[in-house]
């Protein structure tokens, strides 16, 4: 078995930064990872680009095949610091020298200490709080699910319309989308219920009256008495990006507290200065219970958290909590070098300025375009939501067409929402002002072609 490694370049901000495509997309080198995969990996695990990436860095991803690609996908979110970033290399160079694992439930380390501080430090409200870390975004999930239950003492969970969670059984059940994420892997996890969500495009709803209805919804359905958490997206993401109006979080928040049910925020991908600020609840104005992250948390890594109010976090028992690789010392350090990067090299701002790149380009296309029914998101996590503009109805044959045209093209674009009918801009937060504009300038070619 060859790889292609050996004779990559290396990845991170010095990689040229360039949309240059040097065969067509897949390319040969890629083809044949792809028939590789195609016959080594389970058909049920998909891909967006038909590429193999071999380096990426700024704002690229370098094929197999010496194609460099304009990133506006940022690997879901996760590469927020920009891929390869100096200081996580450095610093998992350095942990990965020093020990790879003990465990932290066998012998604990102080990077993963420092990194629940750090986080306890960072996320929304001044309260006395507490994290834990794991390896995954549903894990948290699970995990905040299970710490809300313990606490509580009782057993519901509510989610949201539109929602995404994650692929465990637990998540799945608490993901509205049934396919891809759940078509045929039931049955689901019990005592999960659904209630609607402020969709301002679709629901035309203010935010108090949005509230009400699900506030109604969980009231008649549920029952405080029964309910131990309520979880959502602050601004949803593989929903489609749907910011919910004004007043609608603070009114659940509002609930919750009055109801004694643990409000968790679930800003696995909003959060770490991807909205412009650290966390997507401070552009709500709201304080969760528990919030739990992941994506962008440590620069490409495997890791997430959940943190919250210390009294909740403590609920559980001794080893009731944990897991063999959960805050692995590699992705601590990878943590730590990626929180001092967002708090020193001022990426919040940097996610406004994208906003304003990205909205402006949008809206221009826009005024030409009716096919394109809504402009939504904050900071570098923006979307596009592409209509039939006689009936408003979702397209997302479009959508689909106007991805492939892209990344064909040499940009990584991803779709997402609950009729597949978004395109959804996730730019790493170190990508240049031009590859951000030439990579606006292949979506609009591609959106007047299709
Ligand atoms: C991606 C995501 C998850 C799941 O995270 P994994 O690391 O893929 O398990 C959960 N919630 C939200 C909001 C996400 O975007």
């Amino acid at each position: 078995m060859t790889t292609t490694i050996s004779t990559a370049p290396l990845g991170g901000p010095t990689l040229p930064q360039e949309r240059r495509l040097v065969t067509s997309i897949p390319g040969p080198r890629s083809q044949e990872l792809l028939a590789r995969k195609a016959a080594a990996v389970a058909a049920g695990v998909g891909h967006t680009a038909p590429v193999h990436a071999v380096a990426a860095g700024g704002g690229v991803v370098v094929d197999a095949d010496g194609n460099s690609l304009i990133d506006l996908g940022s690997g879901i979110a996760v590469t927020t610091v920009g891929n390869a970033h100096p200081k996580v290399v450095e610093a998992v160079q350095a942990q990965v020298a020093q020990f790879t694992h003990t465990c932290f439930m066998v012998s604990p380390y102080e990077s993963y200490v420092a990194v629940a501080e750090a986080l306890n430090r960072v996320t929304p409200g001044d309260h006395a709080k507490k994290s834990a870390l794991f390896n995954s975004g549903a894990e948290a999930v699970e995990n905040a699910v299970k710490i809300a239950r313990k606490f509580t003492g009782k057993p519901a969970v509510v989610a949201f319309d539109h929602g995404y969670h994650g692929r465990t059984n637990l998540t799945m059940a608490l993901t509205a989308k049934s396919m891809p994420y759940k078509s045929g892997f039931g049955p689901f996890a019990a005592e999960v219920y659904r209630a609607p969500l402020s969709y301002p495009f679709r629901d035309g709803l203010t935010g108090a009256e949005a509230a009400k209805k699900a506030i109604s919804v969980i009231e008649k359905q549920v029952g405080a008495e029964n309910l131990a958490a309520v979880i959502i997206e602050p601004i949803q993401g593989e929903g489609g990006f749907i910011v919910p109006a004004d007043g609608f979080l603070p009114a659940l928040v509002e609930w919750c507290r009055a109801n004694g049910v643990v409000f968790i925020a679930d800003e696995i991908q909003t959060g770490f200065a991807r909205t412009g600020r650290m966390f997507a609840s401070e552009l709500f104005g709201i304080v969760p219970d528990l919030i739990t992250t992941a994506k962008g948390i440590a620069g490409g890594l495997p890791l997430a958290a959940v943190t919250g109010r210390a009294e909740i976090m403590d609920a559980s028992h001794a080893g009731g909590l944990g897991g063999t690789y959960g805050g692995n010392p590699v992705a601590c350090a990878a943590a730590l070098a990626s929180i001092e990067v967002f708090e020193t090299e001022g990426l919040a701002g940097r996610a406004l300025e994208i906003e304003t790149l990205l909205k402006a380009r949008l809206s221009e296309l826009q005024a030409g375009d009716a096919r394109i029914g809504d402009i939504r998101g904050h900071g570098g996590m923006i979307a596009a939501e592409f209509v039939d503009p006689e009936t408003n109805e979702p397209d997302a044959a479009l959508t689909a067409a106007i991805a492939k045209a892209c990344i064909a093209e040499g940009v990584i674009v991803l779709t997402c929402g609950t009729y597949g009918n978004v395109i959804r801009f996730l730019p790493p937060l170190s990508i240049t002002d031009e590859l951000l504009a030439e990579g606006l300038d292949v979506v609009a070619a591609a959106l007047a072609a299709s």
